[in-house]
């Protein structure tokens, strides 16, 4: 097991690792020199997926970037793969992908990828990424992970959310939504910051997007529902 970073941790003799796995060596050495630019981030290159399968279970890093087109095990089998892991069940997954229909994007998030970027991206936008999901995951509050309500049990570690005893799925975003809502429970969160908390980034997604969330998430709840309050104007408050 990897020992996760917590806020007030030093981190100058650890850096956090980004496993980079890419079958093209260009783009992965490209990928590298841009991440390890700033001097703060180590990077790994697996060129293939079952490389890819190795380095993670030996040493669990902070970030994966997966490219979806791989030769011999797919992108998107790696990624169900590390998904069902207990390992690497919970480190991020931002996917690469060549292909930017809508229909290949949902099919990466539903194996479990947290995010994607779309070849050919910019090496920026690709730095900015890695860098909002290393900020959320070093900025995770030391919360309680079970929140006990009215309507509402919500164990966050267990992966367990309930409404008046009956299990709700969420999908993945719409659980670190209601995640993050929840850690900031009786405060007006905005959609910027909902965006660049829950999302990762602030400029690269319409913040109708968390609209569109917000709405599906109070539905499933129920009851519970109703505590995710709409505040005009200004953007969602989770209410006790
Ligand atoms: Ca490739």
């Amino acid at each position: 097991m990897t020992s996760r970073t917590r806020p007030g941790a030093p981190r100058t003799q650890n850096r956090p690792r980004v496993l980079v796995v890419e079958d093209e060596r260009d783009i992965a050495d490209l990928i590298k020199h841009t991440l390890e630019r700033g001097g703060d981030i180590d990077v790994e290159i697996a060129y293939s997926g079952d490389a890819a399968l190795k380095a993670a279970a030996e040493r669990p890093p902070e970030v994966i970037l997966l490219d979806l087109n791989l030769p011999a095990v797919s992108g998107l089998e790696v990624c169900r793969l590390l998904r069902s892991r207990p390992a690497t069940r919970h480190v991020p997954i931002i996917m690469l992908t060549a292909r930017s229909t809508e229909s290949d994007r949902v099919v990466g998030l539903d194996a479990g990828a947290d995010d994607y970027v779309t070849k050919p991206f910019s090496t920026r936008e690709l730095a900015a990424r890695v860098r909002a999901v290393l900020r959320r995951r070093r900025d995770e509050p030391e919360a309680p992970a079970v929140y006990r309500g009215q309507h509402l049990m919500a164990d966050f570690d267990a992966v367990n959310i309930t409404v008046d005893g009956e299990s709700i799925r969420l999908t993945r975003r719409e659980f670190e939504l209601l995640r993050y809502l929840v850690d900031n429970r009786n405060r007006v969160l905005s959609r910027d910051r909902l965006l660049e908390r829950v999302w990762g980034y602030e400029r690269f997604i319409e913040t109708r997007s968390v609209d569109v969330h917000v709405g599906r998430l109070r539905s499933k709840l129920k009851a519970a529902g109703r505590q995710i309050e709409t505040v005009v104007g200004l953007g969602y408050r989770f209410v006790e």
